[in-house]
């Protein structure tokens, strides 16, 4: 017999068809259809959607799942739970594990922890060089061969102008997107927060925005001159985003995301050195902060991507400037997102929604987020106005470095559903081998 399942009485909203109204939502065998049949309804799951909004799961590209090497902190089976419990349903993990994965043995490790342990969609990306260093290109054709969706060397950005040609031109004849963390590191030595006066009250070492820029610059220029298209990632920096706005007016072939830290926070935060504060590129000032609303709002900046860098407290436990970079942030995405960009009366909700769906998915060519009759029933069934305190604690991830802990949020994921199957029902993990 057939599984159907039936979202009853929602808010229904699909950016990709337009699509915004009080309705309902059906799938047959994991598969969205347009309607149910009498029968099929008699059977069907049900789920009471009143009062709450349908959205195609979110999708982020920037994860950091920690597996191989470093599952103390996140691992492929914790990460695609915290996905889960964030409303995620399809997630693109970073390739700066231990090893890094720049070789196809490490990749075809990854897939198949995904397949034994992921509950949402998982995609690996492959390295740009070999063991990230920068100096050789990475064996870019196999790592395709093996089910990479674009190559990265996030984290550690190429620095070789020479190189990142190279890799943007094997790149495009694979047809594979680039991604880059854009970060001049001459400008970045030992600098752990933005430069600006808080650094300097602080005592901290500042990191300008131009190690920003200057990549932004680098890139735009060679994606022009190749023609192959570089995405972006985790920009900060205002003048990175009126370089990228110019870019895309002249129709360089570029795309870019922000993280909901950049859009929330500003470098006033690490006032008490808390590392939780601390991430790489920096929280900037509010003047920056305003920026990446603006150039979400006009598609300069394409989605939003969380860049979910789990680290242990006792590692984030130290001196500021000895403790790692990075946040953790899908459990916490929907409800930042939400109160600095809908609540806050800059967009509105189906808006805010195709930053999360169908524009990621769209960059990395994944297929997803949308609710079209014949897509994967991948579903998040979400409330914009629960208010909630995190307790991050609690969280599904094994880590626990979120700059929100302790504060009250609103908006959460009560339901999320891969291929029409309930992994998260707002509470807890519904496991299918459990
Ligand atoms: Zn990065």
């Amino acid at each position: 017999m057939s599984d159907v399942l039936w979202i009853r009485n929602g808010r229904v909203v699909d950016p990709a068809n337009h699509r915004d109204e009080p309705g309902d939502l059906f799938a047959v065998d994991g598969l969205l259809v347009e309607s149910l049949s009498r029968a099929q309804k008699k059977s069907a799951r049900v789920i009471d959607a009143a009062g709450l909004v349908v959205a195609p799961g979110f999708v982020d590209i920037h994860v950091h799942l920690r597996e191989p090497g470093q599952t103390h902190k996140e691992s492929i089976a914790t990460g695609s739970r915290a996905a889960a419990a964030g409303g995620f349903t399809t997630i693109v993990c970073m390739p700066n594990t231990a090893p890094p994965a720049d070789n196809v043995g490490t990749i075809q490790q990854i897939q198949d922890a995904i397949r034994r342990d992921a509950v949402v969609n998982v995609h690996p990306t492959g390295c740009i060089t070999r063991n990230m260093a920068g100096e050789a290109l990475a064996n870019i054709g196999s790592l395709r061969k093996v089910g990479i969706v674009a190559i990265t060397d996030d984290g550690r950005c190429v620095q070789n102008n020479e190189i990142m040609r190279r890799a943007l031109e094997y790149a495009h004849m694979f047809n594979l997107p680039v991604m880059d963390h854009c970060q001049d590191a001459s400008l970045t030595e030992e600098a752990v927060m933005n430069e600006g006066c808080w650094s300097l009250r602080l005592g901290l070492k500042g990191w300008p925005n131009a190690a920003e820029d200057i990549i932004v610059s680098r890139n735009t220029i060679l994606a022009a001159y190749t023609q192959a298209s570089i995405h972006m990632q985790h920009i900060s920096s205002r003048y990175a985003v009126s370089l990228i706005r110019r870019a895309k007016a002249r129709g360089i072939p570029i795309s870019a995301e922000a993280s909901p830290h950049h859009i929330a926070l500003t470098d006033e935060s690490c006032r008490f050195y808390d590392t939780n504060f601390k991430m790489n590129p920096p929280v900037r000032e509010e003047i920056d902060r305003q920026a990446i609303i603006e150039g979400l709002l006009d598609g300069t900046l394409d989605c939003i991507a969380t860049d979910h860098a789990p680290h242990t407290d006792y590692e984030k436990d130290m001196e500021f400037d000895r403790a790692p970079f990075g946040v953790i942030g899908m459990e916490t995405a929907l409800a930042v997102s939400l109160e600095n960009l809908v609540h806050a009366g800059h967009c509105d909700l189906p808006f805010l929604i195709s930053l999360m769906t169908a524009k990621p998915s769209q960059i990395l060519r994944l297929g997803k987020g949308t609710l079209s009759p014949g897509a994967e029933a991948d579903i998040c069934v979400f409330d914009p106005d629960e208010s909630w305190v995190v307790d991050s604690d609690r969280f599904q991830s094994r880590s626990a470095n979120c700059p929100w802990n302790g504060q009250r949020l609103r908006g959460r994921a009560r339901f999320t559903l891969v291929r029409g199957r309930l992994v998260w029902d707002g509470q807890q993990i519904l496991d299918p081998d459990g």
